[in-house]
């Protein structure tokens, strides 16, 4: 690889290619300004492509066709008989999925003329004459220097660990479960977030015994409580044993697998023995080594703290992603940071992150697709908070699809009607989503969308029917 002269001073380098980094380096592209964009992997894409969101959702995908075919009768499709999982093919279309977004990935920084660099990235101190120096050591320790007048902090997370277990073939983290060589027998998932319970329902799915074992007093903690409940049931009635409010003790490697020691909610001692152990008990910001303590960058737990901006207390020295202290770790959240720290630096217009108009999303069977307040955060911000619900029992697209588990529920404030919150559990719940979102970020009421139109029949018309219930006028329930 070829390093540019040092006399080359870019507009914004960019420390990190997932998903925050390869977002903004385009988008700072499309802005006409100079962009380098330094990857310590040989490939774009972060944790986000090759560990994280893609191929997990491909593997839940899956699992859906596998759920699918096993009704297949009901269905009224025969001589399906009893299917049987490749999954050796299962892992190898995964593969491909990532490898052609890796391709697209390399065609589109092609494609905006940004300047690709390997090797891990650091920042030197504080601009000289407005010039920042961001040193990069590629992979035969061969350091070079890299001029920029700004500095965009993109360099991701990774797994926390229990303290003093190291992951390998049966202590694993999302890294190792995603190329797992057989459908485990039994896992023990460490975890009720969004990472823990996508695979415990995708593996659940392909017959594996799971059992869930979660610190917090409910699953998917950040969630509307009233999701984590209905969840925490249909989770069960699927055959997946649920522990909340449990404290792990000891996960110790077995004969033939791990035992999971844990206090259990009423403070009984209780063993889970599995094949595997995934620990999913969240992500450590990849902060250490890059220079961040030679400037004027202000920390929080190893998370960096940003304006609305996105720009550091140092300043041209910009953080998105999952390395941003405030703001939850999803690739959506650090593409948009990436938009918005682009476009300052451009000199463009932008809109600061609001973390009530981000969507959260867990891809379990069935699916959480959720936006905003739930309802006990909106009345402890005071609000006089209205709520409506609707069943997808009472929505007929939900029968044609043979999946009725689950509910949409509108939180509202009660004076001007102003949604405040959206909470889906159920079919498509992730899809969905996308039209709270876009009504809550133009400002919308529950009165203007009861008055909106919505195709019949879809799920969509779900969240018509739910909007009715605020004011106690669903139709279909
Ligand atoms: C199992 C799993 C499933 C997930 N599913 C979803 C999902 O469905 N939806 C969603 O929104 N989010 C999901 N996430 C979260 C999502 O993956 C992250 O929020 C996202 O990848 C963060 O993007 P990022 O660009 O900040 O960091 P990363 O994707 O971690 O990328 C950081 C990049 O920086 C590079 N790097 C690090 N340090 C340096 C350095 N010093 N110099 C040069 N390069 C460096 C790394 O090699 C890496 O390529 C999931 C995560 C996991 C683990």
């Amino acid at each position: 690889m070829e390093f540019p002269l040092a006399e080359t001073i870019y507009d914004v380098a960019i420390i990190g290619g997932g998903p925050a980094g390869y977002t903004a380096a385009i988008r700072g592209a499309e802005y006409g300004l100079k962009v380098a964009l330094i990857e310590s992997s040989a490939k774009l894409g972060g944790t986000c492509l090759h560990v994280g969101c893609i191929p997990t959702k491909a593997l839940l995908f899956n699992a859906e066709i596998w759920d699918h075919l096993s009704h297949a009768a009901e269905f009224g499709i025969g001589g399906i008989g009893a299917p049987t999982l490749n999954w050796a093919a299962v892992l190898k279309r995964k593969d491909g999925i990532i490898a052609k977004h890796v391709k697209g990935l390399d065609f589109l920084m092609k494609k905006h003329k940004i300047e690709r660099m390997e090797g891990f990235g650091r920042l030197t101190g504080p601009a000289t004459d407005g010039v920042h120096t961001v040193e990069v050591t590629n992979a035969a320790d061969e350091i070079s220097q890299v001029k920029t007048k700004n500095v965009i902090l993109a360099t991701g997370s990774e797994a926390k660990m229990l303290p003093g277990l190291v992951a390998d073939d049966r202590i694993l983290t999302n890294i190792e479960i995603l190329s797992l060589n057989q459908v485990p027998k039994s896992l023990a998932v460490i975890g009720a977030g969004a990472v823990g319970m996508e695979f415990a329902s995708m593996f659940r799915t392909f017959g594996t015994e799971v059992s869930i074992v979660e610190f917090l007093p409910r699953v998917v903690p950040v969630e509307d409580e009233e999701i984590s409940k209905e969840m925490t049931r249909l989770f069960k009635k699927r055959g997946i044993d649920v522990n909340t409010g449990a404290r792990v003790e000891k996960v110790e490697k077995t004969e033939g697998g791990v035992k999971v020691t844990f206090t259990d909610a009423n403070g009984k001692t209780q063993v889970k023995e599995a094949e595997k152990v995934l620990v999913a008990v969240g992500r450590t910001p990849r902060t250490g080594g890059i220079g961040v303590e030679k400037t004027k960058i202000e920390m929080e737990r190893g998370f960096v703290k940003v304006d609305g901006a996105q720009e550091t207390a140092e300043p041209g020295v910009f953080a998105i992603g999952d390395i941003v202290a405030g703001l939850p770790q999803l690739a959506h959240v650090g593409a948009m940071a990436g938009v918005v720290a682009v476009a300052k630096i451009a000199g463009r217009e932008f809109r600061p992150i609001r973390r009530d108009r981000i969507p959260g999303c867990t891809y379990t069977e069935p699916q959480i697709g959720s936006v905003g307040l739930t309802e006990a955060q909106a009345r402890e911000k005071g609000y006089e908070v209205k709520v409506g619900k609707f069943p997808f029992a009472g929505n007929s697209k939900a029968t044609i699809l043979g999946s009725h588990d689950g509910f949409v529920k509108i939180v509202a404030d009660a004076k001007y009607g102003e949604i405040l919150g959206v909470h889906i559990l159920g079919p498509q719940a992730t899809e969905l989503i996308a039209e709270a979102v876009a009504v809550m970020e133009l400002e919308g009421t529950v009165e203007e969308m009861i008055f909106t139109i919505h195709a019949h029949p879809t799920l969509a018309e779900s969240l018509l029917d739910a909007y009715g219930a605020v004011e106690g006028m669903a139709i279909n329930a």
